[in-house]
């Protein structure tokens, strides 16, 4: 109706003429105005619904307009909507001794930040105070946020504008079967040389210098790489033995995309820092932090940290983050995860190897798995280039375009796309929204043709 259009060309307008947009073009963006959402959906002003299989930016893990997430946030409102960080407030205490709880009794303490980047930005910090050594390693095909330090650990293209970007970063090749940096044909083959490779690469370096190597517990935008058996392990024996700080940015897995708590866990493995932010309280409100280990926590018991910020364990941020426990324990949700992910999407993604030409391989775990979309599975040779835009990437488009037309807004990274759908999603929304990609893969399997 005209009103409902009115509405979207006012959005539309504003968003055009005034809002700079994160990581585009200004002139080159058509934003969708969204009017709602609810659950695992969200819609536009033309009635138009969309199965969210990305969970925005992987981060709503409870899904649009959760009751228990929206009504903490209001009774916080009301009671206090804001404390500076050097007063002790009620929902941050509990939400700092509840995020401890789950991760483990290495750990002590929680140093809030406003999201992702800051948490990794503090989480270094603390590394290189604790070891006084200031190079840090990062992985190639990473993504770690967009601050200084942040996006200097970054291993993607992200890095590429921003550089010179802090050169006390030194870059490592993880582990990655399908396009091995190591030649290798199984998971223990990449596994014992990728844990070579990164100790030539500590030797090399001089790990004398090397205050922290920070890794994506599950290698998140860049292709959702799940860690083959023992190589988490690995990093934590060479982390032990050469006096480096292992840091576990969780920022994207954390809080229950694995179906674990912190993915790390999945993997037995313990590290001294964990970074989180998105699924703490599905975004709702800003928030991230460092999960920090006694041992560095003891660090500063005497000893000032030089850092802090405004918003530093805002309460309204920081009441939906109770809430969130309190609805993953009542709603089973890591077990569901589990479930859903193993007993649905497994299977019938493992199904598209086989029935779609375009397929080259699906990989995941949980509610988190990627689909590589390649022009010929002998070579691998990926739909589109690595990086590409505009034109080159147009076959991606057509995949994006056929899922949005069906109803799921899919999530496109590269040559691929990952199944990131909201932690609380329906079984039949699930089966729903994958009946569309598989459709939308057909399409591209006739443009290969
Ligand atoms: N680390 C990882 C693994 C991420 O996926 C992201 C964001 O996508 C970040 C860090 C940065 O978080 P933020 O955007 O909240 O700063």
């Amino acid at each position: 109706n005209d009103a409902m259009t009115g509405a979207e060309a006012r959005v539309r307008a504003d968003d055009r003429g005034h809002v700079f947009h994160s990581w585009s073009a200004q002139g080159l963006i058509d934003p969708l105005p969204v009017a709602g959402g609810a659950g695992s959906e969200f819609w536009d002003y033309e009635g138009n619904r969309y199965l969210d299989f990305g969970s925005q930016l992987v981060n709503l893990n409870l899904g649009h307009q959760h009751p228990d997430l929206v009504e903490a946030i209001e009774k916080q409102a009301r009671s206090l909507a804001t404390i500076q960080p050097s007063f002790a407030n009620d929902v941050r205490g509990e939400l700092a001794r509840r995020i401890v709880d789950v991760a483990g009794e290495t750990f002590s303490k929680v140093f809030f930040t406003n999201g992702g980047a800051d948490a990794n930005e503090n989480a270094v910090r603390m590394a290189r105070l604790v070891t006084g050594k200031r190079k840090v390693l990062a992985m190639y095909r990473s993504y770690h946020g967009n601050t200084t330090t942040a996006i200097s650990l970054t291993g993607d293209p992200r890095r590429w504008p921003n550089e010179p970007a802090d050169g006390s970063v030194v870059h490592f090749f993880g582990p990655y079967l399908y396009r091995s940096a190591f030649h290798a044909e199984t998971e223990s083959e990449e596994t014992r040389r990728a844990l070579e490779h990164l100790e030539q690469t500590i030797v090399l370096e001089g790990a004398s210098t090397i205050g922290a190597i920070v890794i994506e517990t599950v290698v998140g935008t860049n292709g959702v790489l799940v860690p083959p058996p023992g190589y988490l392990a690995g990093v934590r024996e060479l982390c032990d033995r050469y006096g480096i700080v292992y840091i576990a940015d969780e920022v994207m897995v954390g809080f229950g995309r694995t179906g674990e708590w912190f993915a790390v866990q999945g993997h037995g493995v313990t590290p001294d820092l964990i970074t989180f932010a998105k699924g703490v309280n599905s975004g709702y409100v800003p928030l991230g932090g460092v999960v920090i280990s006694k041992e560095i926590a003891a660090a500063f018991d005497e000893r000032a940290f030089p850092g802090g910020l405004t918003y530093s364990g805002h309460p309204l941020a920081c009441a939906p983050g109770v809430a969130t426990f309190e609805v993953f324990r009542r709603d089973g949700i890591l077990e569901r995860v589990k479930d859903l992910g193993e007993r649905v999407v497994r299977p019938i993604l493992e199904g598209w190897v086989e029935s779609h030409p375009c397929v080259g391989e699906v990989r995941g775990t949980g509610l988190f798995w990627a689909i590589e979309l390649v022009r010929d599975k002998e070579t691998r040779e990926p739909l589109v280039p690595f990086n590409a835009a505009g034109k080159d990437a147009a076959p991606m488009g057509v995949f994006a375009k056929a899922c949005k037309d069906s109803g799921v807004w899919p999530f496109v990274h590269f040559n691929r796309t990952h199944i990131a759908p909201p932690l609380v999603i329906t079984e039949d929304e699930l089966r729903r929204g994958l009946k569309v990609i598989d459709e939308a893969l057909s399409e591209v399997d006739a443009l290969i043709a």
